[in-house]
């Protein structure tokens, strides 16, 4: 399996009429922008587009446009169309049960994890600070595609959440040309930040104070963890979708370099997010437990309760840092 060349992406485009699109499961916004930015461009194209994930889509991304057409998976669900394509995805089980409609039919895996091992028959992988900068590269190759307010809202979208708002270290002059580019089509970046970042449910933020009392620290002060369990989420009302950012807190605490997030999603499976503030590549650790994701923002799940899951996976990262320091 190899890197493929832009052009040879847009010959694809140009030789196939029906294109089905996913992404990963807990779709964030650079998979949703980026989803619907490719959507929107396939069909100005005149091509047919259906767009499929295996998971509930958050609501503050309701603002996309054509956001209500993605259709959730379900057993028996049989989609004819000549191509897929994946986006965002480090690796192909992150599409979940998606691979049931797949099934022989070319994938095009475009993505910018370093860990991505080019699983599709065609792979566009660069190392961009989101998946949406390559479909912005992608459109720009595009010769008959266009941009309009609807696709730039989209992709500033993939670009703003995955950046943390332009503060994490991926995010390079790039982006930023490509972003100040997205501004000449009317987007109103003020309003994504809002719905994205800044608003919650009452229940979301009662959940994050109730998760903040029981913020864990190690000895050598740089790892921090917190946990969510599904007894916590009844206790306050909430949902997983209130957990959105939470990860962000233990990662603020000064001196931590390592920060988690342990989320009891089901009984014995524990999703875990991990982030790290300088030097720690915190992909390596989620390898250990069969995840993966980018050096400062990776994940997995494991199966064990909350306290084996916390248990195991702070133990790895404590043994991992003394060896990186
Ligand atoms: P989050 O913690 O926000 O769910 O994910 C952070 C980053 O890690 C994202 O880039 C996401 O795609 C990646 N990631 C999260 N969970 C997994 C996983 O189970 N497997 C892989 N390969 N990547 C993951
Ligand atoms: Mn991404």
């Amino acid at each position: 399996m190899k890197n493929n060349k832009l052009v040879e992406i847009t010959n694809l485009i140009s030789q196939k009429q029906r294109f089905l699109i996913t992404s990963h499961v807990n779709p964030d916004g650079d998979n949703l922008g980026s989803v619907i930015a490719l959507k929107l461009v396939l069909e100005q194209l005149g091509k047919e587009t259906v767009v499929v994930i295996d998971d509930e889509i958050p609501s503050c991304f309701s603002f996309l446009h054509s956001i209500d057409e993605i259709i959730r998976y379900e057993d028996g669900l049989d989609i004819d169309f000549d191509m897929c394509f994946t986006l965002d995805c480090s690796d192909l089980d992150r599409i979940a049960k998606v691979k049931n409609i797949i099934k022989s039919k070319a994938i095009i895996n475009i993505d910018h994890h370093g860990d991505n091992p080019y699983f599709g028959e065609y792979n566009l992988v660069k190392n961009t600070a989101a998946t949406a900068e390559i479909i912005y590269q992608l459109i720009d190759a595009l010769e008959e595609a266009k941009l309009n307010k609807d696709i730039a809202a989209a992709l500033a979208t993939g670009l703003i959440t995955d950046t943390g708002s332009f503060r994490y270290s991926n995010t390079t002059s790039k982006t930023h040309k490509i972003m100040a580019e997205l501004l000449n089509y009317d987007v109103d970046t003020a309003e994504i930040s809002k719905k994205v970042f800044d608003t919650h449910s009452y229940q979301s933020l009662v959940l994050r104070g109730k998760v903040l009392q029981n913020l864990q620290i190690d000895d050598s002060k740089k790892i921090a963890w917190v946990k969510v369990s599904q007894d916590l989420l009844s206790e306050v009302g909430a949902t997983m979708e209130d957990t959105e950012g939470i990860v962000n807190y233990p990662r603020s605490l000064a001196g931590v370099e390592i920060a988690i997030l342990f989320k009891e999603t089901e009984e014995e499976i524990i999703r875990v997010s991990l982030r790290s503030n300088s030097y720690f590549p915190v992909d390596k650790l989620a390898h250990k437990f069969g995840g993966g994701g980018h050096p400062r923002a990776a994940g997995c799940s494991i199966d064990a309760n909350l306290n084996e899951a916390i248990e195991e996976v702070v133990n790895a990262a404590k043994k991992e840092l003394k060896q990186v320091r």
